[in-house]
């Protein structure tokens, strides 16, 4: 399965990467399927379908949004989050669908966008199908598919064989586990960074390479400024923001420079970038939305705080915290439909570890362990989204999580090479039989847990 560092780090609008990414993502791969098959001209009208937690925690997430934006050839890459209300007040107001941005068909969200929260696929929780009608209302095409954490997204047929998700590029240096990427990096004597990098050039070249990666630390930056000069409410839920009101407290005061203040900055960027995520504003998938503030904390943190930054180091931050996200994308999961909040926050929390561990100087063995004790802290947490939204709990969450993550470094690296128990590997293989074993309802349904309790929201 070769999973490039690009396929961890996508820029996006917000708020989930499963529930509002993906289903843009699953709006296009539709629209060009139905174009190769020659469907494209004959179709007169499209209808969406939402399953289980696609549909429960949908209307939070922005997933009929998104799902519309799709279809009229919006990229999440390129979208302008200003002109999203603009987009949808005309979808409403007209009811139609600019489809591909070619031609406007009808198209009424209340009876065009169908909510299936009861029924489910066994494949994965978070079902979406586009179904394409001709003028006689006859299917001309049903297209089916999961968005499997991360802005991932398969068809039914994909999901069976895994390989099929992200291609068969051949890598140099291919790996699945920890163990495997150690034992890389040890017959090659380089760290995880460089042989990550190593297995980047089967896609691209270096300076191409180290472009987007710098793209994808200004994405992270300018979500921080963003979110840091952001004042007034969520909306949503009508939640206060607090990552500028920290902010103005934190900077340049002299209680700001005592006791707490690694501690505050982290809270503050990554409160920002959560603020941005949840009002729809571009942030990166790292490794999904819901959880995008953790890392561009721990590396604003590390470029504020640490000494001999440069942008290689700050390539290699990103450079081996996704190639460590690697081994979890394949052997567990980083959905919150499928596995709870631990594959998400979890797996971002191992991320920001192993990138800061690594440009700490943090030996291959370090990292790994680094990461795996940042995962570890995370186990069973539950995913129990207010209202849907990746507002209450997650918004915190992610501050608490990066901030985690700096511990997790420094108790890993004053620990010396003392060997990890539980290994990367073990935790990992944990986090997927822990989030199998979760109840349903603590899985991105609303169901349970603080959304559920929340009762004057
Ligand atoms: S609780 Fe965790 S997994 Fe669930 S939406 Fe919030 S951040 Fe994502």
């Amino acid at each position: 399965m070769a999973i490039s560092v690009f396929d961890i780090y996508k820029v996006g609008v917000g708020p989930s990467s499963s529930h509002t990414f993906g289903p843009m993502v699953a709006a296009q791969r539709f629209l060009r399927e139905l174009k190769a098959e020659g469907g494209f001209d004959r179709s007169a009208k499209v209808q969406v379908e939402l399953y289980a937690s696609m549909a429960l925690t949908g209307k939070g997430h922005f997933t009929d949004l998104a799902s519309m934006l799709g279809l009229e050839g919006n990229e999440p890459a390129s979208l302008d989050s200003a002109s999203i209300p603009g987009k949808q007040q005309r979808i409403e107001r007209e009811k139609t669908l600019h489809l591909g941005g070619v031609k406007m068909v009808p198209f009424d969200p209340a009876h065009d966008i169908k909510w299936y929260g009861d029924k489910s696929y066994d494949t994965h929780p978070n079902g979406i199908a586009f179904v394409a009608l001709d003028a006689a209302g006859q299917e001309v095409k049903r297209g089916l598919y999961f968005s499997i954490g991360g802005g991932f997204i398969v068809c039914e047929k994909e999901s069976l064989n895994p390989k099929d998700v992200v291609g068969d590029v051949k890598k140099p240096f291919p790996y699945t586990t920890g163990a495997q990427l150690a034992a890389l990096c040890r017959q090659e004597g380089q760290s995880i960074a460089q042989i990550v990098m190593r297995n980047e050039l089967s896609w691209r070249t270096a300076p191409e390479i180290k472009r987007q990666l710098l793209e994808i630390a200004a994405v992270m930056e300018k979500g921080i400024e963003i979110g840091l000069a952001a004042e007034g409410e969520i909306p949503g839920l009508g939640l206060k923001r607090h990552a500028k009101e920290i902010w103005d407290q934190v900077k340049g005061t002299p209680w700001g420079a005592q006791l707490f203040e690694l501690q505050d900055h982290v809270n503050a960027y990554a409160l920002a970038v959560m603020e941005v995520n949840a009002t729809l504003g571009q942030v990166v998938t790292a490794p999904t939305m819901g959880a995008s503030g953790i890392v561009p904390a721990v590396l604003q943190a590390y470029k504020k705080f640490g000494r001999d930054v440069t942008d290689d180091s700050i390539c290699d931050f990103l450079l081996a915290s996704a190639g460590c996200a690697i081994p979890v994308k394949i052997n567990a999961s980083f959905s919150g439909a499928e596995v709870g909040c631990q594959g998400e926050v979890g797996s971002a929390c191992l991320m920001a570890a192993t990138g800061l561990c690594q440009v700490l100087g943090g030996t291959v063995e370090q990292v790994l362990n680094a990461g795996a004790m940042a995962l570890e802290h995370n186990l069973g947490l539950t995913c129990d989204p207010v209202a849907g939204l990746v507002q209450v709990p997650c918004i915190k969450r992610n501050a608490l999580a990066a901030n985690k993550a700096v511990n997790a470094v420094r108790l890993t690296m004053l620990r010396g090479e003392e060997p990890a128990r539980p290994t990367f590997d073990q935790v990992v293989q944990v986090l997927y039989q822990t989030g199998k074993d979760m109840c349903e309802k603590y899985k991105e349904t609303s169901q349970g847990g603080l959304a559920v309790v929340w009762v004057d929201c």
